[in-house]
């Protein structure tokens, strides 16, 4: 964004992202909000953010057309997808500003790296090893093992991902992927897992949501707690620290997640980085007076960034495509009156027609006076959705 005069993007811009997914179609409705005009570059025509867009180039990543109507089109730019291919940041960013920077992205997108920015950073993360030729694989440290065998780019919730437990079974795992570039990661005893979302300005300006605690279901985000006791305050206050230090080290411009593990011994690791908002920051929409989707418009346009206030306790629950299969295969649609009927209850939808398993619908933000009152209410919601408990 360097390249680029630093001054305020005022409502009535056209303000484009990169993925025409739910995160896209939240920073559209909240650009929108906020009187931007928008555009979504996606090749799918039922793409949940190009639905909802004023504008919406149907095109590869990668196509040098759809790139050239999107900067004719835009003001700035950001992403929604950290998988964007970082070659065509950088080329828009020769035409307009675009943030994240190619160059965070790019750290985000390749799991070696990553971990050797935290290294950087001094923020620990998992003992591993990078694995990228038969020979690497063969020398792994033993005690490495039990460990997850991770692909270094392309994975998320879960996918790209085999658990092994002997140097046997990292081979057939390692061939299995396809011997692409991975990383072995030690399997860590955890005691939990929370994330820190922050929002960071041209000026360097950082500010923070509450640290928010995540539980995972089959390697996907099932349910995040946001309120004051959700996990101890010296280790919350060290994870907004670390996420501080994080963005401030790759001189990030935008939204910026950060995944934490909480180990049984009371330590803290830093797991990985998702340059953009965060499913488990969706709550923020609700239970804060800016949302993550507002604090990635205000970083795309230059505005200021205020410090948020998280006014309710809260409950996120994420509606995947189960929910909508009955008892195998029969086609239901949840019960939403009957949710909708509780307290605090607030539905977002993201237009998706075909519902599949493990495939991400919606959420559910649940807020409430105290978070005594959230997690009841947010479990009477999981009773009538079909949701386990938690
Ligand atoms: P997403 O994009 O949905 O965040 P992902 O596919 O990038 O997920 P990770 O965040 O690396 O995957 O891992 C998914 C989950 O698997 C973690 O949230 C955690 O529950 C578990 N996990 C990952 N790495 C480890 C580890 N080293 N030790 C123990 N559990 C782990
Ligand atoms: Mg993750």
């Amino acid at each position: 964004m360097t390249a680029h005069p630093i001054r305020p993007l005022a409502p009535g811009s056209t303000l484009g992202v990169l993925g025409g997914g739910q995160l896209g179609r939240m920073f559209v409705h909240a650009a929108q909000a906020m009187g931007y005009f928008t555009a979504v570059l996606d090749a799918d025509p039922a793409s949940p953010a190009g639905l909802v867009s004023h504008h919406h180039i149907q095109t590869g990543y990668e196509d040098p057309d759809g790139l050239a109507q999107l900067a004719a089109l835009c003001d700035a730019v950001t992403t929604e997808f950290e998988n964007v291919p970082a070659v065509s940041l950088a080329a828009l960013a020769g035409q307009l500003p675009v943030a994240p920077a190619a160059r965070a992205v790019a750290v985000a997108q390749d799991r070696a790296q990553e971990k050797a920015h935290f290294v950087r950073c001094g923020v620990p993360c998992a003992p591993y090893a990078v694995i990228e030729t038969a020979e690497q694989r063969a020398a792994v440290p033993q005690d490495l093992l039990p460990g997850i065998l991770k692909t270094a780019r392309m994975g998320y919730d879960g996918k790209g991902q085999v658990r092994v437990t002997s140097a046997a079974e990292l081979a057939a795992a390692w061939e299995s992927v396809g011997g692409v570039p991975c990383v072995l990661e030690k399997m860590l005893p955890l005691a939990l897992e929370c994330s820190v979302i922050v929002a960071r300005g041209h000026d360097g300006h950082v500010v923070n949501l509450p640290v928010q605690r995540n539980l995972h279901r089959d390697g996907i985000l099932a349910v995040t707690e946001v309120y004051e006791e959700n996990m101890p305050p010296e280790l919350a206050s060290q994870a907004v620290a670390a996420t501080k230090s994080i963005a401030n080290e790759l001189q990030y411009v935008g939204v910026l997640c950060v995944e934490f593990f909480v180990l049984q011994d009371g330590s803290l690791v830093v797991n990985e980085i998702a340059p953009r908002p965060h499913n488990s920051g969706h709550h923020s929409q609700n239970a804060c007076d800016v949302s993550q989707f507002e604090l990635q418009v205000r970083t795309l346009a230059g505005l200021p960034l205020a410090q948020p206030r998280q006014h309710s306790p809260a409950v996120m629950l994420n509606l995947l495509g189960d929910l909508w299969f009955a008892h195998g295969d029969t086609a239901q649609t949840p019960p939403w009156a009957e949710v909708l009927a509780l307290p605090g209850v607030h539905l977002h939808l993201y237009g998706k027609t075909l519902a599949k398993h493990g495939r991400k619908m919606g959420h559910l933000n649940i807020t409430a006076p105290t978070a005594a009152a959230a997690r009841a209410t947010a479990l009477q919601a999981a009773a009538l959705l079909g949701i386990a408990p938690f």
